[in-house]
């Protein structure tokens, strides 16, 4: 269990400013294998453990503008048909899939994720509940989310949402700012946002989380403050802070913004400093990486249980599930393969319409990525490693196997990120927002990686 405060530590966070992966998978995506063959993708899904839990995850690639600063795979356009085939696709994968396993599956947990999953009509996702609802056994614990664009929805939507079954939303806000608003070309009003989040609770939503992003052009430390404490005031269940990465090599909408008006490391840092000092100051729990939580939150209770576990939606409460994925460029993990959708639209309808599952990329873990991905998981979620729990789990010693990584860990240990004992390792106060720093030495792929095209840890 994660049984030590945050500590921040500002000059240390300054030394530790490098790039390394976030983890939201290990190995991270950048690993998958191209070309990843359609054999091994169908005997991953008909080999499956039939009783295990599902998590589903629906990728809607479509925006009607364009943020300067985002990372998604997006597609930008008006023609709200394309919604409508889209679904049509997606439910011949839903088929397609569901054929493959060895019977109907319970539902865990489920999510809308993009792009913008509400620049789909409201006809379109309730067809898409029913069409998913009529191949899987989605219970009524579920977690259904769905991430909203304050913009594209009305008190109207958001009930309708809830009545088709959707329990968790999140929703983004990055910054209030006018200013920076514009810069990022994400025009939306503190009234658009406030109403969307009170609509959410008149029609019950059990979990809201918004999204904010610092390190974007003309944010200081008085300006996202004043964003902070607009958000804060609303008192959603979680918020998520966000670190800008600027690499316009990478995302060319991005050279769009005005370079001379991002701020600087160390502002960045002091806004950092700022958000945490704000939000724990203000009752909610830091749960890892950019997220925090109310402390009765589902989130906050699985770190304080030690049950938190870490996906591609970041930190999640149900990791022991089957993950499939559905949609463009969308991401499964079942057994022990990871399953990438194709990225172009059109080569994933085309896939599908075929009757082949529509994935591009995969990996099937080794020995060494079972290790080295539950040690990371332990690190990241509960701030430890048993060593006697890797024995039981693995057959052999935690310090025998990873004997390799022992220099690399007395150093941070000699920073006082973690500390380290023949029961294995502890992570410090002071090591908390370092976290990836750690995790990284447990990282088999890096060591013949490029870290360069990672964000920076902070
Ligand atoms: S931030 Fe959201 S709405 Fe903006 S471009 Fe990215 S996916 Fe679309």
């Amino acid at each position: 269990m994660f049984n030590v405060p945050l500590q921040f530590d500002l000059d240390l966070i300054r030394r530790y400013d490098r790039s390394g992966p976030r983890y939201t998978s290990y190995p991270s995506a950048d690993r998958f294998l191209s070309n990843f063959p359609q054999a091994k993708a169908e005997a991953a899904l008909a080999n499956s453990n039939p009783v295990r839990d599902l998590s589903l995850y629906f990728h809607v690639p479509f925006c009607e503008t364009l943020c300067f600063y985002c990372g998604c795979h997006r597609v930008p356009t008006r023609k709200r048909a394309r919604g409508t085939a889209y679904v049509d696709v997606l439910v011949a994968e839903l088929e397609l899939v569901s054929a493959h396993l060895k019977r109907a599956r319970h539902v865990r947990q489920l999510h809308l994720g993009g792009g913008t999953p509400t620049f789909l009509s409201d006809e379109d996702l309730a067809r898409l509940m029913v069409e998913t609802r009529r191949r899987f056994d989605i219970g009524a614990d579920a977690q259904c989310g769905i991430e909203i664009d304050p913009r594209s929805v009305d008190a109207g939507r958001i009930a309708h949402l809830a009545e088709i079954g959707f329990n968790r939303l999140s929703m983004g806000v990055q910054d209030f700012d006018p200013e920076v608003q514009k810069a990022v070309n994400r025009v939306q009003s503190e009234q658009q946002t406030m109403e969307a989040l009170a609509a959410a609770r008149r029609a019950g939503f059990r979990s809201i989380s918004v999204d904010l992003i610092y390190g974007l052009p003309y944010q200081d430390v008085a300006r996202f403050a004043t964003t902070l404490d607009k958000i804060v005031s609303s008192n959603p269940d979680r918020i998520a802070v966000y670190n800008y990465a600027h690499m316009p090599d990478r995302f060319p909408a991005q050279a769009a913004m005005p370079a001379e008006a991002l701020p600087s490391p160390d502002t960045k840092l002091a806004i950092l400093q700022h958000t945490i000092e704000s939000l724990t100051a203000a009752g909610y729990v830091y749960i890892g990486m950019d997220h925090f939580a109310r402390a009765d939150d589902e989130l906050a209770l699985a770190l304080q249980d030690g049950t938190l576990q870490r996906n591609f939606q970041g930190y999640s409460t149900h990791g022991d599930c089957d993950m499939l994925g559905f949609g463009v460029s969308s991401i499964g993990f079942v057994g022990d393969t990871f399953l990438q959708n194709l990225k172009g639209i059109d080569a994933w309808e085309q896939a599908v319409r075929a009757g082949q599952l529509p994935v591009q990329r995969g990996y099937v873990l080794s020995d060494d990525d079972r290790r080295c991905g539950y040690v990371i998981q332990e690190l990241m979620c509960r701030g430890e490693v048993d060593a006697s729990a890797f024995r039981r789990r693995f057959g052999e010693g935690f310090w025998e196997y990873f004997g390799h990584t022992r220099p690399a860990l007395e150093q941070l240990a000699g920073d006082g990120l973690i500390s380290l004992s023949p029961n294995g390792i502890q992570v410090m106060p002071r090591g908390r927002m370092l976290i990836r720093h750690v995790a990284m030495v447990f990282d088999s792929h890096l060591a013949h990686n490029r870290v360069a095209q990672y964000s920076k840890v902070i």
